[in-house]
């Protein structure tokens, strides 16, 4: 009971992440047509976490933009625990498909999502395609290059098989994006995912975004600053610095990785839109901002030559 308990407190990090970035959105820091037909209403935020929202979208679209490029769209995307995320349909909008994109998470939340799918047409109308026939069950959908499917990522006995019904293909190039996941899934099965996906794509690159620098100085978890709605953050250890979260992928087997803070992602960013979106709300204490960016990285891991030691930097 409290397994099921805590697994129901990580799916609802979900509505948390998805509200975020719903208010983000609605008050212009970036542009996402399509999050409102995922997540009807939201709250409030506060300005740094709206900042911090917006250097976590773009900081992963400049990763996915080099991925796009440097695969010539011919690629796949796996979005691992991907919640409510729209960036198939940003992608597709913008003319970016990757040759498929697979998402997967919970049944309970991937349920959730096919729902919100069928019931937009919009959504819908961009799946098809001339020869594309789109295949529901309640919790998996499959369309000619979107896939969505239900699974517990701790479970790798099935992956294959989930991975294979969504067509996947071990040989071409793979983007795996995991936005704020690991850090929920205990340290010895995200070992094995992150494992199991390096022996069998070998010409690949993993962008994590999650916590970092946990621990303050007398190595206590500092969980106030992290919004973690009570969850166990089972992969703690993983995030305690820079250097461990980018030794968890190579003694994963991945064959390189790096890794920055949010402070460094968020300054990389283009500076004429850093200033637009900073003239959007006032932020007394840029030092609040400052600290919560500190608390969260994206780290880069690779397989092969193609995606080699990407930096951070645009273009
Ligand atoms: N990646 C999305 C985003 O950034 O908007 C959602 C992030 S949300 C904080 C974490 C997601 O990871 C949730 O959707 C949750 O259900 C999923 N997740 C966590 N552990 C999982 C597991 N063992 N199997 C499948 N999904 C998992």
């Amino acid at each position: 009971i409290k397994d099921m308990a805590d697994d129901e407190a990580i799916q609802a990090t979900n509505d948390d992440a998805s509200e975020c970035k719903r208010y983000a959105v609605q008050l212009g820091y970036w542009s996402d047509p399509f999050i409102n037909f995922f997540v009807k209403q939201t709250g409030r935020k506060a300005p740094e976490i709206n900042r911090g929202y917006y250097a976590r979208v773009k900081g992963i679209e400049v990763f996915v933009d080099k991925f796009i490029k440097l695969s010539g769209g011919k690629g796949q995307i796996i979005n691992l625990g991907a919640g409510f995320d729209t960036l198939y349909w940003r992608l597709k909008e913008a003319g970016k498909c990757p040759a498929n994109f697979i998402e997967l998470d919970f049944p309970s939340i991937t349920a959730r999502k096919c729902y919100h799918i069928k019931k937009h047409k919009q959504l819908i109308d961009m799946l098809n395609t001339e020869d594309g026939e789109i295949r529901f069950s309640t919790t998996d959908l499959h369309a000619a290059n979107y896939h969505l499917v239900g699974i517990d990522l701790r479970h790798i006995s099935e992956l294959t098989n989930k991975l294979t019904q969504a067509e996947v293909n071990f040989n071409l190039p793979t983007m795996f994006l995991t936005e704020c996941v690991l850090v929920y899934v205990d340290a010895s099965a995200a070992s094995a995912l992150l494992k199991w996906l390096a022996g069998k794509f070998s010409n690949s690159i993993f962008i994590n975004y999650e916590q970092v620098n946990m621990k303050d100085k007398f190595g206590q978890v500092m969980l106030s600053n992290l919004r973690s709605r009570g969850c166990l953050l089972a992969g703690v250890e993983d995030c305690e610095s820079l250097e461990s979260q980018q030794r968890r992928f190579t003694i994963n087997n991945w064959e390189g990785s790096n890794a920055w803070t949010m402070v460094e992602v968020y300054d990389s960013l283009p500076q004429d839109d850093r200033r637009r979106i900073e003239h959007i709300e006032m932020l007394d204490e840029r030092e609040l901002l400052v600290q919560l960016l500190q608390h969260y990285c994206i780290s880069v891991a690779w397989n092969g030559q193609t995606f080699k030691n990407l930096s951070i930097a645009q273009g």
